[in-house]
C-alpha cells in the first residue's frame, strides 16, 4: 500500500502509523466524496478485513483533531467527513437524496469578506451549506 496524503502528515507530526491506520488514512485520502465513518468503515474493510468499526471512529476523531480532516453535518445529523486542502469550496446539497455538490463562487467569497468587514472584521474563515431540492422540470 502505497504511503496516503494523510498517512504523510502523521509521520511529519510524529504519530506512530499502524497497519489499521495506515489504512484508514488511505481511505480518506484517496475519498472525492463526504463520507460518514460507516462509508469509511465499509471502504476500510476491503482492504484489511480485520479492522473494526471502533478503531475506525477512533482514527477519524485523531485525524480530525489532528485538522487533517474537516467534518460536516449536512442537515441529516450524520458526521461526514473530508480531507483538508487548499482548494476551498461551499456545499449545496439535495435534501431528497443527499447528494453533495461542491462549488465555488467569487462573488459570495467578496460580500461574505465584505459583510466581515463592514462589521470591522477581517474574515478568517467561514463555512456555507446551501439545502436544496431538484427543480420541477415539468413546468
Ligand atoms: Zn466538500
Amino acid at each position: 500500500m502505497p504511503e496516503s496524503r494523510i498517512e504523510r502528515l502523521c509521520v511529519a507530526r510524529g504519530m506512530k502509523m499502524t497497519e489499521q491506520r495506515r489504512v484508514v488514512a488511505q481511505v480518506l485520502s484517496n475519498a472525492n466524496d463526504h463520507p460518514d465513518v460507516e462509508e469509511v468503515y465499509r471502504r476500510a474493510s476491503k482492504l484489511d478485513p480485520r479492522i473494526s468499526i471502533a478503531t475506525v471512529y477512533r482514527t477519524v476523531r485523531l485525524f480530525e483533531q489532528s485538522n487533517f480532516l474537516e467534518r460536516h453535518n449536512f442537515g441529516d445529523g450524520r458526521s461526514r467527513y473530508e480531507k483538508v486542502t487548499d482548494h476551498h469550496h461551499d456545499h449545496l446539497i439535495d435534501v431528497k437524496s443527499g447528494t453533495v455538490i461542491e462549488f465555488q463562487n467569487a462573488e459570495i467569497e467578496a460580500l461574505q469578506e465584505e459583510i466581515a468587514k463592514h462589521h470591522g472584521m477581517k474574515l478568517v474563515g467561514h463555512r456555507l451549506e446551501l439545502y436544496g431540492v431538484p427543480l420541477d422540470k415539468e413546468r
